[in-house]
């Protein structure tokens, strides 16, 4: 990680190889997007024709004028960007949507020589990435996220998809972006709640990986809560940083050690399905709910003590996030349980923590113990 005087920008490189990039961490100054993407596209070999590009975002980042500024500093550096808005909410997430899309190029006869610009959160991130993924067999992709969440954790990765209407995330690919510029401006218009789901996910890169980022956590509740954008500038660059290090090992999830991002998920997913993903518990809620309970199996196995679990549940609690689910049914849960892509042999697998800052992947945890864990949720 660069960084310079306190107001400058954060530098994060991720290291994929030929597949490199670097994720660039800001407050304000929207004109130096435009020189920033062209010098990362002329990096590459299929970026260095681009001329054009295909700016994605949605209504609400429309009304809200969040993307104008990037339209024009296209413009400026000879790119030129036509705009796809489309509606905002997971429901776009979909091949429909991608269709469109592709009709959109088709119709304007785009070739290779085009860059996809997504501007949004997660479901815009991963759906545009789909389409540059796909598009021509691939071409190039810039990434703007919008979102606390799209910030550290769908825009690092090169996981791109859309959902089936059986299946969330089913159909997708790997598809590494050119570049990912993060203004934290853009996250004062961010609801609080879409901000605490975000924060969820920040919270688990300490747990997993990094102990002193926790305690720096504990320090800046309040800077982190008031979107102090000096704060908000570590924090995003710390976490993708830890994302990217965990990324650059196992790319393609081919090695197990992607896994550890899974910290708080496994319960976290099965309250999203039991709950019903329309229903009370937003994805990053449901994981900090998850990263409690799988904090509380790690004692019920002798790995942590109690103290543990109280600091991650206090900060989620001063971060304004849910600890317990009451009302869900252990057995649905369970069952919801049984299908995670971890399990093995019939045992379901955890990702656990031994201190704040480390985790490892484990079946040491009995039906009896995970039982008891959901039943005091
Ligand atoms: P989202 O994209 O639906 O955005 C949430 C809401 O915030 C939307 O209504 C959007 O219009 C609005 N919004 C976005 N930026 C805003 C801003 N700056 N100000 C005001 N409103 C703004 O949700 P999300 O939480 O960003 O992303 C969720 C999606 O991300 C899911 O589909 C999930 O599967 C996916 N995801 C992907 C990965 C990956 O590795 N690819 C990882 C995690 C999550």
């Amino acid at each position: 990680m660069q960084s310079g005087d306190e107001a400058a920008d954060i530098r994060v490189a991720v290291d994929l190889g030929p597949r490199s990039y670097e994720i660039r961490v800001g407050s304000g100054r929207p004109a130096d997007f435009g020189p920033y993407v062209r010098a990362a596209l002329d990096a590459t070999w299929a970026g260095q024709s681009c001329r054009s590009a295909l700016v994605v975002t949605d209504e609400h980042l429309a009304s809200l004028g969040l993307f104008e500024g990037y339209r024009e500093a296209l413009s400026a550096v000879g790119i030129e960007p036509s705009v796809a808005v489309l509606p905002p909410g997971e429901a776009t997430k979909s091949l429909a949507s991608a269709s469109r899309l592709y009709d959109h190029l088709v119709t304007r006869k785009a070739d290779r020589h085009l860059a996809v610009v997504a501007v949004g959160g997660g479901v815009i991130g991963d759906l545009a990435g789909f389409v540059a993924a796909t598009y021509a067999r691939g071409v190039p992709l810039v990434m703007v996220p919008t979102t606390l969440l799209a910030q550290v954790d769908s825009s690092v990765g090169g996981k791109v998809g859309v959902n089936h209407p059986g299946a969330k995330n089913i159909i997708g690919a790997f598809h590494q972006p050119s570049c990912v510029w993060i203004d934290t401006a853009s996250l004062r218009t961010l609801p609080d709640r879409e901000l605490r789901c975000g924060l969820a996910e920040v919270v688990k890169y300490g747990v997993i990986l990094d102990g002193p980022f926790f305690e720096e956590l504990e320090c800046s509740v309040n800077a982190i809560l008031a979107r102090e954008d000096r704060i908000l500038r570590k924090i995003l660059a710390r976490s993708c940083e830890l994302k990217a290090s965990v990324v650059s090992r196992d790319e393609r999830e081919e090695t197990g050690l992607r896994a550890v991002l899974n910290f708080g998920h496994t319960i976290g997913h099965a309250i999203e399905a039991v709950a019903g993903y329309d229903g009370p518990y937003q994805h990053g809620e449901a994981v900090a709910v998850g990263m409690v309970a799988e904090a509380r199996l790690a004692e019920r196995i002798g790995w942590i003590g109690p103290e543990v679990t109280a600091r991650i549940e206090r900060l989620l609690v001063r971060l304004g996030l849910p600890t317990s689910a009451p009302s869900l049914d252990a057995a649905r849960l369970l069952e919801a349980m049984g299908r995670d892509k971890k399990n093995r042999g019939g045992r379901i697998r955890f990702v656990l923590p031994r201190s704040i800052g480390h985790v490892e992947l484990t079946d040491a945890a009995g039906p009896d113990q995970v039982e008891a864990v959901l039943m005091s949720l």
